[in-house]
């Protein structure tokens, strides 16, 4: 079902990220909302950019494609992020259209990413993303190869914004962000944190999520794929 007004849960999402914000003791302007609008056309996610949201995530690059270019000319300033897995021979289109990239996980990925940033000469700060509850069905690197992966995206000249995960679902998912807030730290990526979801996105923040990427709590919910 379509939501009629999503712009009405963008007030009493931003009021909530502003409390656990300010019971962490860290200021709300500090944590980036990313309305996740995958799935939704651009009518309903229209209300969001008059109601002032100006950070959106898709998960696939087609559909950005489809749906990103003319609300963009509408609303230049509006900052498109990638939050899904991203094939390799996407990497010039996803350099292309998004302002930040969430999973790089993978050398072949940061290779591609390289070259496409090279030839275009946009940089995009990317997440690498981390498998953080080591799920064999998951994208994300594993907390082993993690250093040496770090690494090998700083050689190529990625600039990198922070970690992001997506912990297992269905159990608390406080123990995973602790975890790759203390990852951030050991590897010196501290700068950013993608984490938290509708489900879970005042606990990331309690925990220092910078990115919460929110979308059923916002949209209601997708449309079964
Ligand atoms: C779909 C998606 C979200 C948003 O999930 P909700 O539970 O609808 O808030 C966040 N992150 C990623 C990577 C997603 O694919």
């Amino acid at each position: 079902m379509i939501d009629p007004a999503p712009h009405t849960h963008l007030d009493s999402i931003r009021t909530r990220i502003a409390a656990a914000a300010r019971i962490a003791r860290r200021k709300p302007e500090d944590v980036t909302l990313i309305a996740i609008s995958k799935t939704h056309p651009a009518e309903t996610i229209a209300p969001l950019i008059a109601a002032g949201q100006r950070v959106f995530g898709e998960n696939r690059v087609q559909e950005a494609q489809a749906k990103w270019p003319e609300l963009i000319a509408n609303a230049p300033d509006i900052r498109l992020h990638l939050v899904g897995q991203l094939q390799s021979n996407k990497a010039d289109d996803a350099v292309a259209l998004f302002d930040c990239i969430h999973s790089l996980d993978r050398p072949s990925l940061v290779t591609a990413l390289a070259r496409a940033m090279d030839k275009t000469g946009r940089q995009v700060p990317c997440f690498v993303q981390v498998n953080i509850g080591d799920e064999p069905q998951k994208g994300g690197c594993t907390i082993a190869d993690l250093p040496v992966f770090i690494a090998q995206a700083r050689a190529a000249g990625i600039p990198l914004a922070g970690l992001m995960c997506v912990p297992p679902a269905g159990i608390e998912s406080a123990p995973f962000f602790a975890l790759l807030g203390k990852l951030a730290d050991d590897n010196g990526v501290a700068a950013g944190l993608s984490m938290g979801m509708s489900d879970d996105f005042e606990t990331a923040i309690m925990l220092g999520a910078t990115h919460v990427r929110v979308g059923s709590a916002l949209f209601g919910a997708r449309a079964p794929l």
